[in-house]
């Protein structure tokens, strides 16, 4: 068994802008290019509104909302849980992968659809990790071990071996979530952090010589500071 916690970075079809539609579009709003490209984050200061598209227990309810809520202190957006028909982030329980939309890409997906999935469950020791971290990707965040500068020794052979017998992953979805490094729009200005939520843990076996990256299972200090960043008080 194999830690992995593997994400599925949900890309919507190409051509369609994903600007947020009430966000207003002068250049003056937008955020620098060196933390990243604007169009993806949500306007600082709006309600993010939360749903369940599955009817969870309560019980699984309470557990993901309590989680998610550990954002909030560090970004300038208002979480709020509301029916399905007005949520901007629609959660879905019953797949087994955890995946999730990048920031408002949320907004192109059909009214109803789910735009991220939690398939871990409480008690699974990746559920806490999973569930901040798909949320991450909720509010704009990347993939850390995609950063340009990670330089991560993969074997890939192995990467691509392991994931395809143990989750049934095609090459393609593996070199989107694992191996593209971030296009140069989506540069952060912050140094490569192997802290952050949004880095996978990587095991040794993956990688040549002696490289992982241990399972993270709370916001870094640095995901804290880039969170501030985009979504500023
Ligand atoms: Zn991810």
């Amino acid at each position: 068994m194999t830690t992995s916690c593997f994400c599925k970075v949900i890309q919507p079809a190409q051509g369609v802008p994903s600007a947020d539609a009430s966000q207003p579009s002068s250049p003056a709003r937008r955020l620098p290019r060196s933390v990243g490209d604007g169009s993806k984050f949500w306007r600082a200061g709006q309600w993010l509104s939360i749903a369940f598209t599955d009817a969870p227990t309560q019980e699984l309810q309470d557990a993901i909302e309590a989680i998610i809520w550990e954002w909030q202190p560090y970004i300038n957006l208002y979480l709020a849980m509301s029916s399905v028909a007005d949520a901007k982030i629609r959660i879905s329980t019953r797949i087994t992968e955890n995946t999730s939309y990048i920031g408002t890409d949320a907004l192109k997906v059909p009214a109803g659809e789910p735009t991220m999935s939690i398939g871990n469950k409480p008690g699974n020791p990746e559920f806490r990790a999973a569930v901040l971290h798909e949320f991450g990707h909720a509010l704009g965040f990347e993939h850390e071990h995609q950063h340009p500068e990670a330089n991560i020794p993969w074997n890939k052979p192995m990467v691509y071996r392991l994931y395809a017998e143990q989750y049934g992953h095609d090459k393609s979805a593996i070199d989107l979530n694992f191996f593209t490094p971030l296009n140069t729009k989506h540069l952060r200005s912050a140094p490569y952090d192997r802290k952050s939520i949004m880095h996978y843990p990587i095991e040794n076996r993956l990688t040549n010589g002696e490289w992982e990256v241990k399972l993270n299972s709370d916001i870094s200090e640095q995901d804290i500071e880039f969170a501030r960043l985009i979504y500023p008080k």
